[in-house]
């Protein structure tokens, strides 16, 4: 079976124009580099897929569904309190985003791919009401309702390595044991959103459900490599039935926006990790995400590990 690659006009839209962090030419770094690479001749390219309304409602309020659709249409201002730009078109290209993370986990769930790479994608900081942090919808919370409503999986495990605390997807589901998250970040007392401490590790039935592993400015792939058996143990105690992963490169030594130092070789190597923990326990279910990553070398780097991973390919 193969592995899906989720690329296209539709998606490279979602962007917040030329000069702000989250620019145009995010998709097209990764693209040149997977090409150069000879990685594309493996991969099973698919078409962007909208999502409709009533998709997003499984996770958004659609009061927040058509705010952004006036607010998109008309153009100008923000979303949020001033990070999420309010530009012209990007309900649809946000849709766009969440509707093919969604075909993709369709496309895993009933074997018709391995598992599937999306990487304009992993808007992890959303939240049903409202955007944060460049996030208009967040594709990872309807993914997760997808599994649960159309599929009945209660034990969804959700990781991310963005150097950005996932609080999109974890303060929604910070009582719902059926999410499992472990999610690696900068520690918040010095980056956006300023969550994720270690002691949050869900709340009422969820509780340790969640393990949050704040990781110090400055860190390098032994730190992540350190505190990753821990994770896997979690992961592999819960066991998930489905195993998603935002795996944002702002993580990556010099990324504008935040302060880690780790390489592509940290995502590879979690990658490589989370494919033997899906297939030992979940016939292999698993889809990956982009997410954060404002170098567009670290984008190419960062993310061409990881499709290489997916397509183990170990040259
Ligand atoms: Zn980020």
């Amino acid at each position: 079976m193969t592995v899906s690659l989720y690329l296209g006009e539709e998606l490279a839209r979602y962007h917040f124009g030329q000069h702000h962090p989250f620019g145009p030419k995010r998709q097209t770094a990764f693209w040149d580099a997977v090409r150069e690479s000879g990685l594309d001749a493996w991969a099973t390219l698919c078409s962007p897929v909208q999502a409709p309304s009533s998709l997003l409602e499984r996770f958004h309020t659609p009061a927040y569904v058509s705010l952004v659709q006036d607010k998109s249409q008309k153009g100008g201002g923000y979303l949020d309190e001033g990070d999420t730009p309010a530009i012209q078109g990007i309900h649809d290209a946000a849709s766009f985003v969440v509707g093919s993370v969604v075909h993709a986990v369709r496309e895993v769930m009933e074997k018709r791919t391995r598992r599937a790479f999306i990487p304009i994608a992993g808007l992890h900081h959303a939240r049903p009401d409202q955007a944060a942090g460049f996030c208009v919808f967040n594709d990872m919370g309807v993914a997760i309702e997808t599994l649960k409503q159309e599929y009945g999986l209660s034990r969804i495990a959700y990781i991310d390595i963005d150097a950005h605390h996932g609080d999109g997807v974890y303060y929604p589901y910070e009582a719902d044991p059926a999410v499992i998250v472990a999610d690696l970040h900068e520690d918040g007392r010095f980056l956006y959103p300023g969550t994720g401490h270690a002691e949050e590790r869900g709340t009422g039935p969820a509780l340790g459900t969640k393990v949050n592993v704040p990781l110090q400015p400055g860190a390098r792939d032994e730190d992540f490599f350190a505190a990753w058996p821990a994770v896997e143990a979690f992961l592999r105690a819960q066991p998930p039935e489905f195993v998603l992963l935002q795996s944002g490169v702002d993580s990556l030594a010099g990324d504008p926006l935040a302060h880690l130092a780790l390489s592509y070789r940290a995502h590879a190597f979690a990658v490589t990790r989370l494919i033997a923990v899906a297939e030992d326990l979940c016939e292999g279910r698993f889809v990956v995400t982009g997410g954060g990553g404002y170098s567009l070398s670290n984008i190419a780097m960062g993310w061409t590990a990881v499709l290489r991973s997916l397509l183990e390919i170990h040259i």
